[in-house]
Formats: C-alpha cells, sequence, structure tokens
C-alpha cells in the first residue's frame, strides 16, 4: 500500500502524542513528536545561559542552533521513542514544568522554527510519517493526505496533565497546570510565525469526551479512508 503523511495538530496536553503514537505503531509509520524538538531545545536553552532569569540571548542561540542535535531512539522499555539531545537521553528532562513554562517563547522564535521545520521536512521526505505538533498541517507538511486537529477544553486538558504526573509519582499543582496550558495556548496561537490554527483541510476532533480507546477508533478509522481512496 502507498505510504502517506500523517499530521496531527492541536492544543497542548489534548492527547495528540498518544493516539499519533499508536496509529504510528499499528501501521508500521514512523512517529514524531515536533513538541519533543521544542522542548530539547528550550532545555538546552536553560542549561547554557540562553534562556536566564526570562530573557532570551538571541544571538547566542542563533549561533548554537548547528550544536543542537536532536534525535529518536526507541525505548524497548516502554515501546515507545525517547528523545535524545547531543546523544543523552533527555526525555523525562523535557516534560519538567520548568521546561513547558519556558517552550512557547522558544517556538516563538523564527530562526528556531525555520531550523527545527527544516529537519522534520527532512525526516517525513520518504513519507510513512505520523507527526504532532502545531503546524504540522499548515507549514511542515501542507500536502499531508490526513490532517486532524485535536481540540478539548482547558479544564479537562489541564486534569488530565494533572492525573498524568501524579500517576508518575511527580508534584503537581491543577491550578499551576491550567494556568500554563492557557497561556500556551494563548503565546502558540498569537506568535507571528506559524501560528497554531487548524488547517482549511483538517479533520477537526473534539476529544472532551472521548476515551483514549474510542479517540483511538476515530483515528484508525479515518486512516482506513483516506487509504482506501489513494
Ligand atoms: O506538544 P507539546 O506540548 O510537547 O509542545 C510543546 C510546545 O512546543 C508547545 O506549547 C508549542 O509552543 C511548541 N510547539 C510548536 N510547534 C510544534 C510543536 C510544538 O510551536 N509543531
Amino acid at each position: 500500500m502507498k505510504k502517506i503523511t500523517i499530521a496531527i495538530d492541536g492544543f497542548s496536553s489534548c492527547g495528540k502524542s498518544t493516539m499519533a503514537k499508536d496509529l504510528a505503531r499499528e501501521i508500521g509509520y514512523i512517529y514524531i513528536d515536533s513538541g519533543a524538538m521544542y522542548r530539547a531545545v528550550t532545555l538546552y536553552s536553560l542549561r547554557n545561559g540562553i534562556f536566564h532569569n526570562g530573557d532570551i540571548d538571541t544571538e547566542k542561540l542563533k549561533a548554537e542552533m548547528n550544536n543542537i542535535h536532536i534525535s529518536f531512539r526507541l525505548n524497548p522499555e516502554t515501546g515507545k521513542p525517547d528523545t535524545y539531545l547531543n546523544e543523552v537521553n533527555v526525555e523525562k528532562d523535557i516534560r519538567t514544568m520548568e521546561v513547558s513554562s519556558h517552550v512557547s517563547p522558544i517556538a516563538a522564535l523564527d530562526f528556531v522554527r525555520e531550523a527545527l521545520v527544516a529537519r522534520q521536512q527532512e525526516m517525513g521526505k520518504e513519507k510513512g510519517i505520523v507527526m504532532d505538533g502545531r503546524d504540522i498541517g499548515t507549514t511542515v507538511f501542507p500536502d499531508a493526505e490526513l490532517k486532524v486537529f485535536v481540540t478539548a477544553s482547558p479544564e479537562i486538558r489541564a486534569q488530565r496533565r494533572y492525573d498524568e504526573l501524579k500517576a508518575k509519582g511527580e508534584e503537581a499543582s491543577y491550578d499551576e497546570i491550567l494556568e500554563n496550558v492557557k497561556q500556551r495556548d494563548y503565546i502558540d496561537q498569537h506568535r507571528e510565525v506559524s501560528p497554531l490554527r487548524k488547517a482549511d483541510d483538517a479533520l477537526l476532533l473534539d476529544n472532551s469526551h472521548l476515551t483514549i480507546a474510542e479517540q483511538k477508533a476515530w483515528l484508525a478509522d479515518q486512516f482506513a479512508k483516506v487509504t482506501a481512496e489513494a
């Protein structure tokens, strides 16, 4: 069967990665979490004095973009890909609240987006890829055969994120998470370069009241429809 490109965009913490990852595994496609790439650049910036006291040293970051190598490797224990920054596994480090609360300003920088979009397009040039993010259907793969835009209410997304952190045994405050979710929504939707928006030809999925199993089934259905037509 001819391989296609699948773009899954949407707001933060709305279960995009879970459904994208599971679909990729089932159909034997590569899965790329583009948010992890923005998070890795943020982690690098925090650790190297580029993002300091609320200020970003953009000149330094620009000069160092070529030294920031991001890759993904399958973790045999979880069966999911882990993110590597300059050959070090940072999967856990990029999911902290500290990174979450600094990532949107980094992701709003035009030269960061340009560099990461180019790397993402390179990863997808052979098709057979499921990528999730904010601008995959609009900017990275505007010709993707299947585009989905996922949304859910901020309160439901914050609750899911809270449950996830708690399940991992991490300290979490629901109010702080809700504030972070709303703040990221705002910055992501209002930035100048590639703001978060639904591509005109994307299917809208509001999963506020769907279980994970239901959304997975929905996505598998859409994949079956598109590939039957191709
Ligand atoms: O998907 P995740 O929440 O991990 O993404 C972290 C942040 O990275 C988002 O809040 C957004 O600011 C940025 N991002 C982006 N474009 C993408 C993926 C993520 O701007 N394609």
